[in-house]
C-alpha cells in the first residue's frame, strides 16, 4: 500500500494552520505573504505533514511510504540542475524557435549557415534581426481573430457531433482523479471545433475568398511575435492567479523556487468560470487545431509559388492530419494523459502550446515550401507505411490501456484475458484507490510502446522530406528527448504512488521502449 500525497504537504498544512477559519481565497493570499518565511521551512513542512497524515491512516506501514510520497509529481524541492536547465530554457527556448523560422526565411532553411555566416562575419546578429519581419498589427489582427473565434467555439458551442457520430465521445466528460481527490468535468467539443474551422477554412478557399489560403505562411513570423505575447502573457496570468485566486487551492503545488514554479506551474487545473479550462483549451486549441491550418496554408502556397504541391508535402499533411484528428476523436480519452492528468500548468504548457507546438511541430511543411521535394514511388511509400505503422502502434497501445482500464480489466487485449498487476495508493484527502497494471498487449512488449509508435510516425514526418537538411529532422529529435524524459518522469511518479507495486511491474515488464535495447 502507497501513501499517494504529492500536494497535501503543503496544503495540508495550510488548512489545518492558525488561518483555517478565513476563506479559501484569504488562505491563498496569506500563503503568498508567507511564502519567503515557507520556503526555508518548506522540505520540513512538508515531511512533517506527509509523516503526519501518514500517521492518521491505519496502516502503520503507511508513515514509510509517506516519506517516499514527498517525491510525487513535479518537484518540491528544486535542485541547481533543474534550476539552471528551466532558468535557460525560459531563456533559450524562444530564441530556438525563432533560430529556425529566421533560418527557413533568411538562410533556405539551412541550420548551419546562420552560424557560419555570424562567424565568418558574412551577417552580424543586429542584421539578422532587421532582416526579421517585425511585429505588425494586421498579424495581431489576424491573431486576435483567430485566438477569439477558438474561445467563442470552445465556450459556446457545446458539442452535438457526439450525437449523430457513432463511437465518438463528447459533450460533458469526467476528467480523472486529481491529486487533491476532485474530478473535474470537461466540455469535450474539440472535434466539432476542428471541424467547423476546418468547413470554414475550405469554404473560404473555394467560395468566399475573404483572405487568402497562403494568409498563415505570409505572416509567419509577424504571427510568431503575437504567439509569444499571448503565451507569456498567459504564463504569467496563471503563475498570479494562482497565488491571489486559484480554482482549487488544494491542488497547488509551491516549491521554494520562482522560476520553477512559472515554468512548470503552480495551479494544477486553473479555470476561469465553470467551464473556461487553461489546460485543455490551450493544449487542445489554439495551438493543434491550427496544426493542419498551418500545413493547409503550406501546401497552398507550394501551389502558389511552384505550381504544383509536391508527394512530400501532401504525406505530411496526410500524417499530422491523422494525427491532429485522432487526438481530437479521443479529446475525451486525452482528459486522462500526463498533460491533463499530471501536470500543472505553467509556461511550460501556456507558452509551449501557443509557440514551440504550431511553429516547431510544423517545420517539415515549412521546409517544404522552400525545398519542394518530390520523393520516388518507392520512398514516398516507405514513408507512408512507417507513418501508419507507427500510428497504428501509438493508437493500438493507448487504446489497450484506455480499453482496460475503463472495463477494470475485463475485456479482451489480443484476443485473450489482459493479464495485470494489481496495485493501491493513496490521494491527498488520505482515501485508499485500487488501480491496474497491464502487462499484456502492446504493455507486456514495453512499458511506453505508444511513445515508440509515435517516434516512428514523428520520423516518418522527417523522411518525407528527404535528406538535403537537418532541419526537418529536429523534429524526430525533440520528440525523442521529450518522450524518453517523459518516461522517466512518469516512471517517477508512478514509482512514488505505486511503490513495491510498480517495481513488481518494472519486474514484469523490464523495457520502457524497445525490447532488448532500452
Ligand atoms: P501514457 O498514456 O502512457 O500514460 C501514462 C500513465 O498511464 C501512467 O502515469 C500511469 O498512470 C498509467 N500507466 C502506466 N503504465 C500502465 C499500465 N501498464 N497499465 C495501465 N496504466 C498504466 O502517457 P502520456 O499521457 O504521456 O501519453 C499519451 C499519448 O500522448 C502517448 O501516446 C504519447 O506518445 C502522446 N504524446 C504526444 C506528445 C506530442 O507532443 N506529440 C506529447 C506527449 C504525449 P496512472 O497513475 O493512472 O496509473
Amino acid at each position: 500500500m502507497v501513501l499517494w500525497a504529492g500536494p497535501i504537504s503543503l496544503s495540508g498544512y495550510k488548512i489545518r494552520g492558525p488561518f483555517s477559519a478565513v476563506p479559501q481565497r484569504l488562505k491563498s493570499l496569506q500563503l503568498r505573504l508567507n511564502s519567503q518565511l515557507q520556503r526555508g521551512l518548506l522540505s520540513a513542512v512538508t515531511m512533517e505533514t506527509t509523516r503526519r497524515r501518514a500517521q492518521q491512516t491505519s496502516n502503520g506501514k503507511a508513515s514509510e511510504h509517506a516519506q517516499q510520497s514527498a517525491q510525487w509529481g513535479r518537484a518540491w524541492e528544486v535542485d541547481w540542475f533543474s534550476l539552471i536547465s528551466v532558468v535557460a530554457l525560459l531563456i533559450f527556448a524562444p530564441f530556438i524557435v525563432f533560430y529556425f523560422v529566421m533560418a527557413c526565411d533568411q538562410f533556405q532553411c539551412s541550420v548551419s549557415e546562420p552560424l557560419l555566416q555570424l562567424y565568418y562575419g558574412d551577417v552580424t546578429l543586429l542584421s539578422i534581426w532587421a532582416r526579421a519581419p517585425s511585429f505588425s498589427w494586421s498579424a495581431a489582427k489576424i491573431y486576435a481573430v483567430w485566438v477569439g473565434f477558438q474561445v467563442f467555439l470552445y465556450l459556446c458551442v457545446p458539442d452535438v457531433t457526439h450525437k449523430f457520430i457513432p463511437g465518438y465521445v463528447g459533450g460533458v466528460q469526467d476528467g480523472a482523479r486529481t491529486p487533491a481527490g476532485l474530478i473535474n468535468k470537461y466540455e469535450i467539443n474539440g472535434l466539432q471545433c476542428w471541424l467547423i474551422t476546418h468547413a470554414l477554412w475550405f469554404a473560404n478557399a473555394r467560395y468566399f475568398h475573404w483572405f487568402s489560403p497562403t494568409i498563415i505562411f505570409d505572416n509567419w513570423i509577424p504571427l510568431m511575435w503575437c504567439a509569444n505575447l499571448l503565451g507569456y502573457a498567459v504564463s504569467t496570468f496563471a503563475f498570479v492567479k494562482a497565488y491571489i485566486f486559484p480554482t482549487n487551492p488544494e491542488d497547488c503545488k509551491f516549491t521554494g523556487n520562482v522560476f520553477y514554479n512559472y515554468m512548470m506551474g503552480i495551479e494544477f487545473n486553473p479555470r476561469i468560470g465553470k467551464w473556461f479550462d487553461f489546460k485543455l483549451f490551450f493544449n487542445g486549441r489554439p495551438g493543434i487545431v491550427a496544426w493542419t491550418l498551418i500545413n493547409l496554408s503550406y501546401m497552398s502556397k507550394q501551389q502558389e509559388l511552384y505550381g504544383t504541391v509536391t508527394n512530400s508535402m501532401i504525406l505530411v499533411n496526410i500524417l499530422q492530419g491523422i494525427y491532429v484528428l485522432d487526438f481530437f476523436w479521443n479529446e475525451a480519452w486525452y482528459l486522462k494523459t500526463i498533460d491533463i492528468c499530471h501536470d500543472h500548468f505553467g509556461w511550460y504548457l501556456g507558452w509551449g502550446d501557443c509557440v514551440w507546438l504550431p511553429y516547431l511541430y510544423t517545420l517539415q511543411g515549412l521546409y517544404l515550401v522552400y525545398h519542394p521535394v518530390q520523393l520516388s514511388d518507392a520512398s514516398a511509400l516507405a514513408v507512408l507505411l512507417l507513418g501508419l505503422l507507427g500510428y497504428y502502434i501509438f493508437r493500438s497501445t493507448n487504446h489497450q490501456k484506455d480499453l482496460f482500464r475503463r472495463h477494470d480489466g475485463s475485456c479482451t487485449i489480443w484476443g485473450r484475458k489482459p493479464s495485470f498487476i494489481e496495485c493501491s495508493y493513496r490521494s491527498a484527502d488520505g482515501g485508499l484507490h485500487r488501480s491496474k497494471l497491464l502487462t499484456s498487449g502492446f504493455w507486456g512488449v514495453a512499458r511506453h510502446f505508444n511513445y515508440t509508435g509515435d517516434l516512428m510516425g514523428s520520423l516518418a514526418y522527417c523522411a518525407a522530406c528527404g535528406l538535403g537538411h537537418i532541419l526537418p529532422y529536429f523534429y524526430i529529435v525533440y520528440m525523442t528527448i521529450l518522450l524518453v524524459h517523459r518516461c522517466v518522469r512518469d516512471e517517477h511518479r508512478c514509482s512514488s504512488k505505486y511503490g513495491k507495486d510498480w517495481k513488481r511491474y518494472t519486474d514484469a515488464v523490464p523495457y520502457r521502449l524497445i525490447p532488448g535495447v532500452f
